[in-house]
């Protein structure tokens, strides 16, 4: 089999439902790049990323002038001399980044070509250890709801089923913060599993103080507390805390959650395939977890039809982050999640293709 096109589609996508908040981004839309390689034995595989900020044009211009030359022509199923091969093409633009967001897009795509010459989805193909996966939700508690509006989001959340919930944390008064846990604790009772989430912007001692403070409400994880870069930091806030701290959307090689695990710095491993080099690297994270004993629970929002697949094949991945339902609809064939789990995908192929009315209605470039 051989390559013969590789197609970009740059795309913004607005959300279907009012900005949403955390304590580093103000969101109305999400930015795709789309990936579709195409073969002369009548396949294409599509790949994509996303990304809530802005500058994806960027990663559109590697894979168009860096990784779409060097694709043409090569075996698709050859994906891991390919992927070494793109890497070391971005020997001084940067290793990680816009660069990675494309290599892992591009990946994404030779999987789906992978899968589809084989007739089975990802989680069938690797061979499945569980045949529907947990969900927990992220899609309320933003950080600029009321807090009656936050309680209002929560309760409806675990009315419809779901067990576990994330709300975010980060407001400029750690005192507000404190407060809002409480008012959502007592009001989902004691039997709901309640995460927090600081997206990074705590300092070390905010963290202590009131990480400490924050475990009498039976936190299950307190995420990316501190600067995604700072491993020193994280090692001795979790020496110091009991609640468990989790990281990882932000943390982009193997080799980074490696020195993360072996100094004790993460006890929910949280890899985001999309935000490392693809599906391999991805099992990589969660087999190097596995052998420390630690969790490995994906962060997703726009990707779970990625990572439910991925988290049926690993059996320390006890459930999948849920969040932007007001874009489910963009995928081909979403997954869907009923009573607190996601189904799994049947067709084969990696599944991650958008609605050819999205690529036509949202393009941008
Ligand atoms: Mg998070």
């Amino acid at each position: 089999m051989k390559i013969t096109e590789v197609e970009t589609f740059l795309l913004d996508i607005p959300l279907k439902q009012r900005a949403i908040t955390d304590s580093q981004t103000r969101l109305t839309s999400v930015e795709f790049i789309a990936v579709r390689i195409d073969t002369d034995e009548g396949i294409s595989g599509w790949g994509f990323n996303w990304n809530y900020t802005k500058g994806s044009r960027a990663v559109q211009v590697v894979i168009d002038d860096n990784y779409a030359p060097l694709l043409k022509g090569k075996d698709p199923l050859n994906r891991k001399v390919l992927v070494r091969e793109l890497f070391y093409t971005n020997h001084f633009i940067g290793r990680v980044g816009i660069t990675q967001v494309g290599l892992c897009a591009v990946d994404l795509a030779l999987w789906d070509i992978r899968l589809k010459a084989a007739g089975q989805p990802l989680w069938k193909y690797l061979g499945a250890h569980k045949d529907k996966v947990k969900a927990y939700n992220t899609d309320g508690g933003w950080l600029s709801w009321s807090t009656d509006e936050l309680i209002q989001d929560m309760t409806s959340i675990v009315d419809r089923g779901f067990d576990a919930v994330k709300m975010k944390l980060g407001r400029p008064d750690p005192r507000e913060d404190y407060e809002r846990v409480k008012a959502v604790r007592q009001a989902l009772g004691d039997q709901v599993k309640l995460m927090v989430d600081v997206n990074t912007v705590w300092d070390l001692k905010t963290a202590i103080v009131w990480g400490r403070r924050l475990e009498e409400f039976n936190i299950e994880w307190l995420e990316e507390p501190l600067h995604p870069f700072d491993k020193k930091a994280h090692a001795e806030l979790a020496h110091r805390l009991d609640v468990p701290i989790a990281i990882g959307e932000t943390i982009y090689t193997k080799y980074d959650f490696r020195d993360y695990i072996e100094s004790g710095a993460v006890d929910i491993v949280q890899a985001d395939c999309t935000k490392l080099s693809g599906i391999d690297e991805w099992l990589d994270v969660a087999a190097l977890a596995r052998s420390y004993n630690l969790e490995c629970i994906p962060h997703t929002n726009v990707q779970q039809k990625l990572h439910v697949q991925l988290a049926a094949v690993t059996p320390n991945a006890p459930m999948v982050e849920y969040c932007y339902e007001s874009l489910v609809d963009i995928w081909e064939n979403p997954v869907r999640v009923t009573n607190g789990y996601y189904s799994l995908p049947e067709e084969p192929g990696l599944g991650c293709k958008l609605t050819d009315d999205v690529l036509k209605t949202y393009r941008i470039g």
